[in-house]
């Protein structure tokens, strides 16, 4: 808590603890992920708490290219979703990530983004908390659940331990041989 607590203008009360999504698929994956945390802990009015284990995950999503390594961070922060969405990206492009690719699936030195933000739920232009298809992803809720099993999406109400298990269980009948 020092650096939080010695930065001024800082309202204590409106600390919230957040969870980042880390990924990187491009050169050296570790040091990327290093550098990142390096960076996010020297921005005024974050503070880490928790990096999880760094998973090991074949490209997904149509993208071509090399294995991603993911994690998770945990963080108290006092910025706001959009100071942290810009945080991120400011981030992003330090460490080499060009922009104005999005949809392209392209490799990413670097990509941070906002999971869970508080209990918030946000959902305009630039910003979607929590993270799209958080349900739908092993590489982030692994991750996740390496930090915190109990962890809460607030939209679904099940843990990360919960959606998890459903990720793995069979989907329903859609999948069922049909009986003739
Ligand atoms: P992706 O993460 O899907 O690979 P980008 O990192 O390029 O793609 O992000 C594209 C845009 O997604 C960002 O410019 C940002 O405005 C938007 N976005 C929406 N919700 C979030 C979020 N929770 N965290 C990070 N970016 C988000
Ligand atoms: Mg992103």
């Amino acid at each position: 808590m020092s650096k939080i607590r010695k930065s001024k203008n800082l309202n204590l009360l409106t600390l919230k603890t957040t969870y980042l999504g880390i990924g990187t698929n491009k050169g050296d994956r570790e040091k990327n992920i290093s550098n990142a945390l390096k960076l996010l802990s020297h921005i005024k009015g974050i503070k880490l708490l928790k990096v999880s284990k760094m998973f090991k995950n074949p490209p997904q999503e149509g993208i071509k290219s090399g294995y991603f390594l993911n994690g998770a961070i945990k963080l108290l922060t006092s910025l706001t979703p959009l100071e942290l969405l810009k945080t991120c990206k400011s981030i992003e492009r330090k460490l080499g990530r060009k922009i104005g690719y999005r949809g392209k699936k392209r490799s990413r030195v670097i990509d941070l983004d906002i999971l869970f933000y508080g209990n918030e739920v946000i959902d305009t232009k630039e910003l979607t908390i929590p993270h799209l298809m958080i349900e739908k992803r092993n590489f982030v809720l692994i991750p996740l659940m390496d930090i915190n099993e109990e962890l809460i999406h607030p939209v679904l109400k099940k843990s990360v331990g919960e959606l998890y298990s459903d990720y793995l269980a069979p989907t329903s009948i859609k999948n069922c041989a049909r009986a003739v």
